[in-house]
């Protein structure tokens, strides 16, 4: 069923006046005091001038032809001559003032400007008071028209924009061969040996052929040697995320600085608020109960009985540590864990979990699995390797393998916050919370049919720290699965909260861990890089923080509910008072 609009969806308009602007109102007219109607005065002025001119002409070809003085009137000539002057000067003051007018007074372009801006306004209120209805209600999911494609300009340097480092002749030969397509962009920092000078030939080729301007998306104050062949391909610039800082948060007895990376009001705020609550309870416990990451490859037999054969053998705890010794060959700090099979008819997948040091460990698992399937070969040799990720892993899906089994670090964390900071810093009671929570995170969910969705917004959370500490932000899907529990405690004086996280994803070396921005992040938190004294330390750390932090953003987010306050902050925090229109143009 499509959404109700709630606001006009019209193209916009020219800077033409969308109707006709009043100026008679400013500025009146002479006719305006006359006390007929304007049309009826007009005829009866028309016909006295054209009825007086008539005469007077017939007048004075009668002296003319009796040789009567000019001057000589009689009474009759003189009421035509004053008759005749009155319909001149009304006349001529209608058409000749109004003439005037028109001109004097032209609607200038800021009227029509000004006037769009009131639409314009009136639209974005439309779109703001839209957010405060049901999202179902609130959306208009048709697509807004395209603009009209830009013309392809592939000669000229279109833009006027800071040129970066994009200076020479030879430059500029170098962005004409890639567009026209004899020089393949992906080549460029291979055939330069220098990056920076690479993404600010692409990047100039590209508004060439697109005819889109990227001014706004910066170029210079970012070291594009650090990215190539690990982070990121075919750079033209990069976004800069703002980030936030909530804390100090109070977990394991240590204090942590919990940077943020968001664009989003509130968020860091409100998580800022619920670490203060943990603190001045005495702050929260976090628990790490599993840290193993997962790939699980699907291989193929011809036969059921055969892929059952296999399942047999991998799971057969005689078989494990032969399968280790190859699986660990890998690297150092792989160390295969378990496995576990599903089998589907012919088709087997195979779990593999292993633990990873600081490492996320996407890249050690597979690599490890590669040694296990390349061994399983010499016993099995009908299985077909189908994939190496049969999606039983499972990454970067909502699954309950994850959910169930775990996946990187499985955490639980856990605070008693006293009732007089419920009341005061979170300015809610106990009694309150826990209703919430059994109704909208316990019931709510499970009525949504939720899948480790239990909780308020833990992906809030955890993806703002995994853009600031240099995580895979797609893994924030099951990283983010979090149940939240709630209940009162001494006497139903105190909160006890927790979260329990089974999957979170995190790495303190490796992809985008080691760029300076991140890597700074990671520092601030005290866990940047491997850990010397026991490899893995950084990492598990950094999970029982996200579960620490997750648990001050639920506490925080909870306890705005509770109160009312949701819409109130956001409206205080998340709605710029600046004019978006005037930005955007
Ligand atoms: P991922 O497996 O998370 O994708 P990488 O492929 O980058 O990450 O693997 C991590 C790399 O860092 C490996 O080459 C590994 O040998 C190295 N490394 C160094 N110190 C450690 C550590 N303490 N824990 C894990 N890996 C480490």
């Amino acid at each position: 069923m499509e959404a109700p609009r709630l606001y006009s969806t019209k193209p916009a308009q020219s800077l033409k006046p969308s109707k006709k602007i009043p100026l008679e109102e400013d500025h009146g007219k002479a006719s305006d005091a006359l006390p007929l109607p304007l049309h009826l005065t007009n005829a009866l002025f028309f016909t006295l001038f054209f009825s007086v001119v008539y005469f007077l002409l017939s007048r004075w070809r009668e002296k003319i032809r009796t040789s009567t003085p000019l001057h000589v009137v009689t009474f009759s000539e003189i009421i035509a001559i004053l008759s005749f002057l009155a319909s001149f000067i009304y006349l001529l003051g209608f058409f000749g003032i109004d003439f005037v007018q028109s001109l004097v007074f032209q609607p200038s372009p800021d009227v029509w400007i000004a006037e769009d801006e009131e639409e314009d306004n009136e639209v974005l209120l439309a779109k703001e008071d839209a957010r405060m209805v049901p999202c179902g209600q609130a959306l208009d999911c048709s697509l807004p028209p395209l603009p009209p494609a830009a013309p392809i300009v592939t000669v000229q340097k279109v833009f006027d924009e800071k040129p970066g480092t994009v200076t020479t002749e030879e430059d500029e030969e170098i962005i004409k061969s890639v567009v026209a397509g004899t020089t393949p962009s992906y080549s460029l920092e291979s055939k330069l040996g220098d990056c920076k000078r690479a993404a600010a030939i692409r990047r100039e080729a590209l508004q060439r052929l697109t005819g889109k301007s990227l001014s706004g998306l910066p170029l210079d104050g970012f070291d594009y040697e650090s990215i190539l062949g690990q982070c990121c391909e075919m750079p033209v610039g990069y976004v800069q995320i703002p980030v936030g800082i909530a804390g100090p948060l109070l977990v394991n007895g240590r204090e942590y600085s919990v940077p943020m990376a968001t664009t989003e009001g509130c968020l860091v705020a409100s998580t800022n608020r619920g670490c203060k609550a943990i603190h001045l309870s005495g702050g929260a416990t976090s628990v790490l109960l599993k840290d193993g990451m997962t790939r699980a490859p699907c291989v193929r037999f011809g036969t059921a009985k055969r892929a059952a054969d296999l399942k047999l053998y991998l799971e057969d705890p005689d078989n494990f540590e032969t399968l280790s010794v190859v699986f660990n060959r890998s690297s150092r700090f792989g160390r295969l864990q378990g496995i576990k099979c599903a089998i589907a008819g012919k088709n087997l997948y195979i779990r593999f979990t292993c633990s990873t040091g600081d490492a996320m460990g996407m890249n050690m698992v597979s690599k490890g699995v590669q040694n296990v399937l390349d061994f399983l070969q010499t016993d099995f040799p009908d299985m077909d390797v189908i994939g190496i990720s049969g999606n039983f892993c499972s990454d970067k899906k909502p699954a309950a393998v994850n959910w169930i089994e775990g996946r990187g670090k499985s955490v639980v964390c856990e605070a008693i916050i006293k009732g007089d900071v419920v009341r005061k810093v979170l300015k809610t009671s106990v009694e309150s919370l826990v209703e919430l929570n059994m109704l909208k995170n316990l019931t709510g969910s499970a009525m949504a049919g939720a899948l480790g969705g239990f909780n308020a917004h833990a992906s809030n959370i955890v993806t703002a720290i995994y853009i600031a500490t240099g995580q895979d932000p797609a893994q924030n899907v099951e990283s983010s699965h979090c149940i939240t529990m709630m209940e009162a405690v001494n006497e139903g004086k105190d909160l006890h909260i927790s979260v329990t996280m089974p999957s979170i994803e995190v790495g303190t070396v490796g992809g985008g861990t080691q760029l300076a921005s991140q890597s700074a992040c990671l520092n601030l938190l005290g866990v940047k890089g491997a850990s010397k004294e026991t490899p893995g330390a950084n990492s598990r750390m950094l999970a029982t923080i996200v579960a620490g932090a997750v648990l001050a953003g639920e506490l925080s987010l909870m306890s705005a509910l509770a109160a009312g306050q949701l819409v109130k902050s956001h409206m205080k925090y998340n709605r710029s008072s600046k004019d978006v229109s005037k930005a955007s143009s």
